[in-house]
């Protein structure tokens, strides 16, 4: 789609407003002027962002078409909202703009002819700076020779609310800028943003005290930085990203946009990550593309976009404003939204290896960020009691911070007074065995070790890449050795012929011999892989580990008792005493009787210890490395001697960082720890022989 035709310039084919375009435009400016007040007074939408654009680009499209229907007043023609409340208002220096929005790759490109329209080719020696569009409150900061002397809101993008004692409890505004020579007066601007974490805590705690829930993280940071208890606000997990600086000519402290992100960063502020230079438009496009489809999961913070800005300064300057509402030198690339509302129809249990019951929401398909949701963990019945899920709520479901798509909480105000408090079910629905819980433990199991639920995610777990690593016995064949029953446990895999492999639905005969043969070579594996593989509650790949390595045989394990267990270095009392339940069960004892007859290797090797290349050395491994799976990577420092930790301390030798890593990584290069790609620890691990 072209870019919006300015106001007043003339359209060929432009006409008188029809009656019923005349009655339209009085709708669509009645129900967005609500809509606005809504959002950016009451900080509480009652329409979706996306329904809010749609209607918004009826209007824009309506009063471009005829402009004697464009009022003054309408709400295409304005930022935000005045102020209205307590708070003193605050004059900016320079006004404060909104966005045009690109909905896709067309519109971008469409966006780019009007710039070079406007400014020429000249364009793409700086080309663009594009910077993740962050979804919070627009905030602008003033320092008078670098010390931060006031903090407001946006509001009308003239007049906002000065809220500076709120902003001055948000941690990551510095109070003063790092380093000398700053302007003697400057606004500083960004966005304040609550991440998906500090969202939820404050939401679970709202329901908790009997108060509404904030819709999203958006409003709930602009509801949050307009407190009138600073206190409130502090207590609030709020944080911040600059973007813009501007002086009190107009100008910018920098000469291009690239530039000034790095000057706010070296001041002190932080700048939001994953923002890029970029020559061409098709460079726009991928960048965002990415965005969206990856870097956007793994974020921890809700965005609603790219925002693309024409790099150089003065071309800025050059391209100047529209209508005095937003910038012809930026576009916002705006993404479909990651947070959606659905009716959440049922809460089902599924039964894990270990037994554990894990409730689960079956939800109306809805769109979340650009993928299909119909199902969501609910991890426990803590979890469904504190959010007080009931089936038949409408719920807010997310698809950030991580792939895996996650339920925030109902939306109570619109429930009928019919929907009733979950409860976990007192049988176990495979095998109606009556539910356990043990202790404190949040989990509520299914005793029964022969479950159906359980023995299928069972074997799933045994032959997986960490455990015995059985390639080819994927959870589609688990299944069907199931119900050809030819297996019921992990010791019946090792029974398993070509022949009945062949016999099966799907195999041929190649396959078949190829997964017999896959079976067999696993009865190698070491002891640590097979104690893992068994999903003994509590215990993990490091935890089998250390058992093996010291116990150094399955005998010598089994007969230890829990406080032999406990004495093992980085082996807590709960691992212990699950390990020495677990072993005391006469089915477990039978099960491994028949592990033994069957071949499989019992015991570990011994592993270089005292005089290893990495002895002494504690080594955190992140992100995922090329060539090796956690469990090899781990195996292969502890061979060498090292101790694999989960987390970054001043105490870490240094962290094997692989694609994408995370806040580990983070951690590390904050601490000054050293870090190494795969290719360098094998260099290390080979120096110890
Ligand atoms: P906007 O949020 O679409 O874009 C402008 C804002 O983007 C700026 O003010 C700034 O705060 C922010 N931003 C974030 N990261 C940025 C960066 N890196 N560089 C520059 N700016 C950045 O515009 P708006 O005028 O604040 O709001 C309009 C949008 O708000 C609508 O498109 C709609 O999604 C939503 N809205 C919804 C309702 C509703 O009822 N649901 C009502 C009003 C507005």
């Amino acid at each position: 789609m072209p870019p919006e035709p300015e106001v007043g310039s003339s359209i060929v084919g432009m006409s008188a407003a029809s009656p019923t375009a005349v009655k339209r435009a009085a709708e669509l400016r009645e129900h967005l002027a609500r809509a606005q007040y809504e959002y950016y007074v009451l900080d509480r939408p009652a329409l979706s962002d996306t329904e809010y654009d749609r209607l918004f680009r009826e209007l824009q499209r309506l009063e471009d078409a005829h402009p004697d229907l464009l009022t003054p007043d309408s709400p295409t023609q304005r930022v935000g909202a005045p102020v209205q409340s307590s708070f003193a208002s605050h004059r900016h220096l320079v006004r404060m703009m909104s966005l045009d929005n690109a909905m896709d790759d067309d519109e971008l490109q469409a966006f780019e002819q009007s710039v070079v329209r406007a400014v020429g080719d000249g364009l793409h020696k700086h080309g663009y700076t594009v910077e993740l569009k962050i979804d919070g409150a627009a905030i602008a900061l003033t320092y008078e020779h670098g010390v931060l002397v006031t903090g407001a809101t946006r509001g009308d993008g003239t007049t906002g609310e000065d809220v500076t004692v709120n902003i001055r409890t948000v941690q990551s505004v510095p109070l003063r800028l790092h380093g000398t020579d700053h302007p003697a007066r400057m606004e500083i601007r960004g966005e304040v943003y609550l991440p998906f974490a500090g969202f939820e805590r404050m939401n679970e705690a709202r329901i908790a005290a009997g108060e509404p829930v904030f819709v999203n993280p958006r409003n709930a940071a602009a509801g949050s930085l307009r407190q009138l208890d600073p206190a409130i606000t502090a207590a609030r997990p709020l944080r911040f990203y600059g973007y813009a600086a501007v002086l009190p000519d107009g100008s910018a402290p920098a000469k291009t946009q690239w530039a000034l992100l790095d000057t706010l960063s070296a001041w002190g502020i932080p700048v939001a990550p994953h923002r890029q230079r970029c020559s061409t438009m098709s460079e726009v496009a991928a960048w965002a593309h990415t965005v969206e489809h990856t870097t956007r999961a793994e974020l921890g913070f809700a965005i609603d976009g790219g925002v693309v800005k024409v790099n150089d300064m003065a071309m800025q300057d050059e391209l100047g404003v529209r209508n005095d509402r937003t910038p012809r030198w930026a576009i916002a690339r705006k993404f479909a939204p990651d947070m959606a509302e659905t009716r959440l129809i049922a809460i089902e249990v599924n039964v894990g290896r270990t037994g554990v019951l894990t409730p689960f929401a079956v939800l109306e398909p809805v769109d979340v960020g650009g993928a299909t949701v119909t199902y969501a963990s609910l991890h426990n019945a803590d979890q469904i009691a504190k959010k007080d899920l009931r089936a038949g709520d409408r719920v807010q479901v997310v698809r950030a911070g991580d792939v895996i798509p996650y339920v925030l909480g109902p939306v109570p105000e619109h429930r009928t007074g019919e929907e009733v408090p979950w409860e976990m079910p007192a049988q176990c629905p495979r095998c109606a065995t009556a539910t356990q819980r043990y202790g404190d433990d949040v989990a509520t199991y299914c005793p029964n070790v022969a479950c159906p639920g359980r023995q299928l995610e069972g074997l799933v777990h045994f032959a997986s890449k960490d455990a015995m690593d059985i390639d080819g016995l994927s959870y589609a064949r688990i299944q069907q050795l199931l119900s050809a029953e030819l297996v019921h446990d992990v010791a019946d895999l090792y029974d398993v012929t070509v022949m009945q492999l062949a016999g099966l639905e799907r195999f041929a005969q190649k396959s078949a011999e190829n997964l017999a043969a896959a079976i067999g070579t696993s009865k190698g594996q070491p002891l640590s892989r097979l104690l893992f593989g068994l999903g003994i509650r509590h215990v993990g790949a490091q935890a089998a580990q250390l058992l093996a390595r010291h116990f150094g045989s399955l005998d010598a394990l089994m007969s230890a008792s829990a406080q032999q267990l406990g004495a093992v270095r980085g082996i807590g009392d709960i691992i212990a005493q699950s390990v020495a339940d677990y072993f005391a069960d006469t089915t477990t004892r039978a099960l491994m009787e028949r592990l033994r007859d069957r071949g499989l290797t019992l015991t570990e090797p011994q592993a270089v210890a005292a005089d290893g290349a990495l002895s002494g050395s504690t080594v955190v491994i992140t992100g995922t490395l090329p060539g090796l799976s956690r469990g090899e990577a781990t195996a292969l420092v502890e061979r060498a001697g090292g101790r694999v930790t989960s987390s970054v301390s001043k105490k870490t030798t240094f962290v094997v960082a692989g694609e994408e890593a995370g806040s580990k990584l983070d951690k590390a290069v904050e601490l000054g720890v050293e870090v190494i790609d795969e290719a360098e620890l094998r260099r290390r691990v080979e120096a110890s022989g």
